[in-house]
């Protein structure tokens, strides 16, 4: 069955563009330009993914999401955010509100597509994992029951706390992370970490990887991502 995506953006160019583009790829799409009628179709229709532009006349990106977030029925509910050059701030913030993952324009089709296609299989795969299980990318295997950590064969000795990030970065390749759900996964082991501890980690964690160290991206303005390609 066709996976359903709801587009909502108010630049009617874009819109076109990527009704075009989805439907060539084999979804279905819906259009809305605000958020108000966004809502609407969501309650009325259930997309399997939502791709949402920030900036919409009246209800903004953000206060969708904080909707789609507070409800039940789409708690769930995939959203790539479309992002303009300049909005780190508000990309941060709805990644924290509970955003997927967001694309910055202009944005390549190709690039997009690939978006969709990771954040449509990882919320197939969520549920299917066991959090003990080895984490293995590359040269990299991180063993999270065991607390322990090998680059290319050979164990590495990492803090307790540079071992919490990396488990939460590498248990969801792809992802970005803003520092705060850095600090939020860590800190559920009674660890006081600050944002920009956060980095101070990070650098440690490179350091000590090694050749893997590069493995952890930098996304500027906003956070960190374990790279899914390798
Ligand atoms: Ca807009």
């Amino acid at each position: 069955m066709k996976k359903s995506i709801l587009v909502v953006e108010d630049e009617e160019d874009i819109l076109a563009l990527l009704h075009f583009n989805l439907i060539k790829a084999g979804y279905q799409v819906d259009c809305a330009s605000c958020g108000e009628d966004a809502l609407k179709q969501i309650e009325a229709r259930q997309p399997d993914l939502l791709l949402l532009d920030l900036m919409l006349p009246g209800m903004d990106g953000l206060d969708i999401c904080r909707q789609l977030r507070q409800n039940e029925a789409t708690l769930d509910l995939p959203v790539i955010m479309l992002t303009a050059r300049g909005e780190e701030q508000d990309v941060v913030q709805g990644l924290e509100l509970g955003a997927d993952d967001y694309v910055t324009k202009p944005f390549s089709i190709k690039v997009l597509l690939a978006r969709i296609q990771t954040v449509l299989r990882r919320r197939t795969e969520t549920g299917e994992d066991d959090p003990a299980a080895e984490l293995v990318q590359g040269d990299l295997r991180i063993h999270p029951g065991r607390n322990q950590v090998q680059v290319a064969g050979e164990p590495v000795e990492l803090t307790y706390t540079e071992f919490r990030v990396l488990v939460a970065l590498a248990s969801r390749p792809g992802w970005v992370f803003t520092r705060y759900q850095i600090v939020n996964a860590v800190r559920g082991e009674d660890y006081a970490v600050t944002d920009r501890a956060v980095d101070v980690q990070i650098a440690g964690l490179r350091k000590k990887l090694g050749p893997c160290g590069s493995y952890i991206e930098t996304v500027r303005g906003v956070g960190y991502r374990f790279r899914d390609q390798l």
